[in-house]
């Protein structure tokens, strides 16, 4: 369901899509879906393999490395399947390595063709490159609605139904004030979910930076050869240019949380009106603190960042681009992660409620699954063996045993930043304030 007053975390103008991982399996299941994005999915302008420069200053190339050493063995695996007369991916047999290793700024340098440089070491992968969001997500909205089977509908859920005994969820109910019933509700919205189910401790949505840069048609032909760049010891990352001339940067940070009080989402039992009651011990209305999504829909303008993440992109870029280092932000936006303690998603039955499954925690790093990722929901879905498995993807994504407190969260070790920054408004400007 897509409501029309929140902004989804895939609806943008680009998206990184590599297998640059520095864990193992998530490389391959990137792999797997870059195949898709090679295809289909990436034709008609959706997908650029423009290359992608990861970079890291001295004492923080552990990603880097690991990262290297995976896409290393996947292009490996490429050939081998490639000389062997299978599927066809990045690397065919016979192609020379698409992985180009970066020794010092000045190799870095010559890999950006933006007259800046970033980090001391690092590489180039030309396997790797971007998507369009949002004409992938118009491309995969046109698929399903290929299938016929579904139905969609546009609305706001406010809350889910829960049976009187609370062990069920029996389905929703919208801001139109209609409810929809069903034996089986999936929750997958994105960093909205945590408004409607309790996750604290589990899964949390955290506002991330990013600004827009305009370039000149001179720039941009100046800057047309650059791959996108992410360096991993300060989060920060590149676009190329688009069609319309902006350089789009941004910060892959651990992100600013804008907490508020709400009522519970799990005691909102519902009347015989259909209307929330608000109930908790006692009949109070039982309220919980989570962080939640402040979009550019609520505030129509031009959407603030914090200060701290302007000056991140500044000092960023006047290393990247240095033709860009004192450029005014034709756009800033803060966009929202769904963040999980180890970066991993959370694609579950709920533990204590029949009917309800989970799908969401992507991260800040779940677009480029977007092939892929929906066949692996329905196995876990389906309670497949393999997937099932020790070692699999469904106990991976399984709910948590415990609940674990934000401050403790290390994600996948790719973020820059402090932890526990906070949105804060001073003077009619949003600021960051440490917690
Ligand atoms: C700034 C930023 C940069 C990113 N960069 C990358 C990248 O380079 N590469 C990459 O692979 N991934 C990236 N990601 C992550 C990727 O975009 C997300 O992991 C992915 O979009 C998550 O998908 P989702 O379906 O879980 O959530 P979303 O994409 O947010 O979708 C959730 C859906 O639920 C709907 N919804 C929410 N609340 C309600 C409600 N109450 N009622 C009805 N509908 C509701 C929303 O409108 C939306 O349609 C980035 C994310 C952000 C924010």
């Amino acid at each position: 369901m897509s409501p029309p007053i929140t902004l989804p975390s895939n609806i943008d103008s680009s998206r990184i899509i590599r297998a640059d991982y520095a864990d193992p399996a998530y490389a391959a299941l990137a792999a797997e879906a870059q195949e898709h994005w090679r295809g289909q999915w990436g034709a008609d302008g959706r997908y650029h393999e423009v290359g992608l420069c990861l970079t890291a200053e001295p004492g923080k190339e552990d990603y880097v490395v690991k990262s290297l050493e995976n896409v290393r063995a996947l292009e490996g695996l490429r050939r081998e399947a490639a000389a062997a007369g299978g599927r066809q991916g990045g690397g065919a047999a016979g192609e020379g390595t698409k992985i180009q290793l970066l020794h010092s700024p000045s190799d870095i340098r010559a890999a950006l063709h933006t007259g800046g440089s970033i980090g001391s070491s690092g590489y180039l992968n030309l396997s790797s490159g971007w998507a369009d969001a949002e004409a992938s997500m118009r491309y995969l909205r046109s698929l399903v609605a290929a299938t016929k089977r579904v139905t969609f509908l546009t609305d706001t859920v406010t809350r889910l139904l829960f049976s009187p005994d609370t062990t069920k969820v029996t389905g929703a109910h919208l801001a139109s004030n209609k409810t929809l019933t069903a034996d089986l509700t999936i929750l997958a919205a994105g960093a909205w979910s945590p408004t409607l189910l309790d996750l604290r401790g589990i899964a949390a949505a955290r506002g991330q930076c990013i600004g827009y840069m305009r370039v000149t048609a001179e720039e941009a032909a100046r800057f047309a050869k650059a791959p996108v760049v992410l360096d991993l010891s300060s989060g920060m990352y590149v676009f190329p240019p688009s069609a319309d001339g902006m350089v789009k940067v941004a910060w892959h940070s651990f992100g600013w949380a804008n907490p508020v009080s709400i009522p519970h989402p799990e005691r909102r039992v519902s009347g015989a009106s259909g209307h929330a009651e608000g109930t908790g011990e006692g009949g109070k209305e039982e309220r919980i603190t989570v962080s939640v999504p402040r979009t550019s829909h609520q505030r129509p303008a031009q959407q603030p960042i914090p200060r701290e993440g302007q000056q991140a992109i500044h000092a960023f870029l006047s290393q990247t681009h240095p033709a860009l280092a004192n450029r005014s932000f034709a756009r800033t936006r803060l966009c929202w992660y769904t963040d999980t303690p180890l970066g991993d998603f959370l694609i579950t039955y709920h533990p204590r409620y029949d009917g309800l499954f989970v799908a969401t925690g992507g991260s800040g790093h779940g677009f480029k699954f977007a092939p892929v990722i929906g066949d692996k929901i329905v196995e876990i879905l389906l309670g497949k063996s393999e997937v099932m498995a020790e070692g699999g993807w469904g106990r991976r994504w399984g709910w948590p045993t415990e609940r674990l407190a934000e401050g403790g969260w290390t994600l996948d070790g790719s973020r820059g930043g402090g932890k526990g920054m906070v949105l804060g408004e001073e003077e009619g400007e949003r600021r960051a304030a440490k917690l």
